[in-house]
């Protein structure tokens, strides 16, 4: 599939530290989870890398820092156009290592395009203050500052958007950055890389370290060490994030986190159904279910319940399992064989315990699951505490509002959640009452670039996109004016 790329010199496998290709002293190799297929072998780099790629990013702070808003927003602009005018090639390399089908992919490129025109506009926006002063002699002010050196660690989920989400704001605000792509997408992420070279973003002012699992650790450890980086943007497990959270305490570091979610996914029985079973299955089967806001419970009302059932179990059996590149596809491969054992794990405890199978169920060959629900789900089961990542839907029963609240709130995570109610003050009450940064009403897809986005609980810390999407890049500065 790489073979039919419009601009083939997107194709970067080496990695990229002040603006120099590096291609380290050995290499990973990055396959395609449909096919298994050998897709590139990408440079390996280590923690002395990861020290230089920070020097870099420490020495072109200045000057990007010193350019003006407007400046940095006419490069940020143009790294856009750039994004979007190689869609369909940053398409085509994301299905290839990810596996999400190619409209999928060409989709999260342009969502992954629109934080940078987000950000570039937002440059301009970075404004202080000016505060009544408690003294006629002096004047006070709020400026707000770019924080320094920022990191950058990512997920393979989503290969693009992860980045930009991170590095528009921080670039915008006029912060430098050093970023990890995850191990399994780096060729999404360096080909982002060279357009941002293209857009004329300056040698050491965006970086990238690519390394293999084992090294991404040592990376991981050598930006948590170093004093010179202020902040540290993570997307990933709740696991991973405790463990850079804890590394960073030494320097004390500044943290945006972007953790797992245990979305609970509320069908009240005065929901309109037929537009529930649309928006769960949107929700549950977006990216074969592995995105960290994929309802993950299903909690549907026992005036509903049978109804919901059947009408969500026929929807699914039309999903259509493949490679991402055959035309109507629209689940493709699970990520790497863990993340299929993860589901039959899941699958098979719920079975144990009672659940009812009302569709798949089952592994196919490949990396690739049948898509399924399991109906009568319990609390007792591993799908009610742990995120399944994966195209698994157990429905759960409930009588009361209440019961429904309690169920949704029971989990250490708070990222995304979603409840179908057409009755106003329920809509009101189950909003406010849902422990969690994001919910969404009657909608089963709420991401976009000018919205906050982030959790609460151990789902992690700040927020991306929106104009408060910046303020985890910048310092607050009081300064205070005698002698007037
Ligand atoms: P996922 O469950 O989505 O694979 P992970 O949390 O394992 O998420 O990985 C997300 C990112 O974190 C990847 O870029 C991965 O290489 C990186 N990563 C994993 N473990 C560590 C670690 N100990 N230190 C630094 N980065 C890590």
């Amino acid at each position: 599939p790489l073979s039919l790329l419009k601009d083939p010199s997107l194709l970067k496998t080496d990695a990229l530290i002040n603006g120099q290709w590096v291609a380290g002293s050995s290499r990973f190799v990055v396959t395609d989870p449909a096919t298994g297929a050998h897709l590139a072998d990408v440079a390996n780099l280590g923690a002395a890398d990861a020290e230089a790629a920070i020097n870099a990013a420490n020495a072109a702070w200045p000057a990007w820092r010193n350019k003006t808003a407007k400046e940095r927003s006419i490069i940020l602009r143009k790294w856009f156009d750039l994004i979007m005018a190689n869609q369909d090639d940053l398409g085509r390399i994301m299905t290839a290592e990810q596996g999400k089908p190619l409209a999928e992919a060409k989709g999260e490129v342009a969502y992954g395009a629109s934080f940078v025109e987000w950000f570039a506009e937002e440059a301009k926006r970075v404004n202080g203050e000016t505060l009544p002063q408690f003294d006629n002699n002096r004047r006070l002010l709020v400026l707000r500052q770019p924080i320094g050196v920022c990191a950058a660690i990512t997920p393979w989920n989503f290969p693009i958007a992860m980045i930009t989400r991170k590095v528009a704001p921080a670039l915008a605000a006029g912060c430098t950055v050093v970023i990890k792509p995850a191990e399994l997408t780096p060729l999404t992420a360096l080909a982002a890389a060279e357009l941002a070279i293209r857009a004329g973003i300056p040698a050491g002012v965006l970086n990238m370290v690519t390394a293999d699992a084992d090294n991404s650790i040592a990376v991981g450890k050598a930006i948590c060490a170093s004093d010179i980086v202020r902040h540290i943007s993570f997307t990933g497990s709740t696991e991973v994030g405790r463990i850079l959270m804890a590394q960073s305490a030494p320097t004390v570091k500044k943290m945006s986190l972007e953790l797992g979610g245990n979305a609970p996914f509320i069908v009240f029985d005065d929901a309109d159904i037929d537009s529930a079973v649309e928006g769960a299955f949107a929700s549950k089967y977006r990216n074969a279910g592995q995105t960290c806001v994929c309802s993950n419970r299903l909690y549907v009302q026992a005036g509903v319940y049978d109804e919901f059932v059947a009408k969500f179990a026929a929807k699914v059996k039309t999903a259509k399992v493949g490679n991402g590149f055959d035309d109507g596809v629209n689940q493709g491969p699970l990520i790497e064989e863990a993340a299929l054992q993860k589901v039959q794990r899941h699958v098979d405890d719920a079975v144990a315990k009672g659940g009812r199978v009302v569709a798949g169920g089952k592994r196919l060959p490949g990396l690739f699951y049948e898509p399924t629900v399991v109906a009568d789900a319990s609390a007792d089961m591993l799908c009610a505490r742990e995120e399944t990542f994966g195209p698994f839907a157990p429905v759960f029963k409930f009588e009361t509002e209440a019961e429904a609240i309690f169920a949704a709130n029971n989990t250490e995570f708070g990222l995304a959640s979603y409840f179908y109610s057409r009755d106003v003050g329920r809509i009101w009450r189950v909003s406010e009452a849902l422990e969690y940064g994001m919910v969404g009403v009657n909608v089963g897809i709420l991401a976009t670039e000018h919205v906050p986005f982030g959790g609460v609980k151990q789902s992690g810390l700040g927020r991306e996109g929106s104009h408060h999407g910046i303020d985890d890049y910048v310092e607050i500065k009081y300064v205070c004016v005698g002698d007037i």
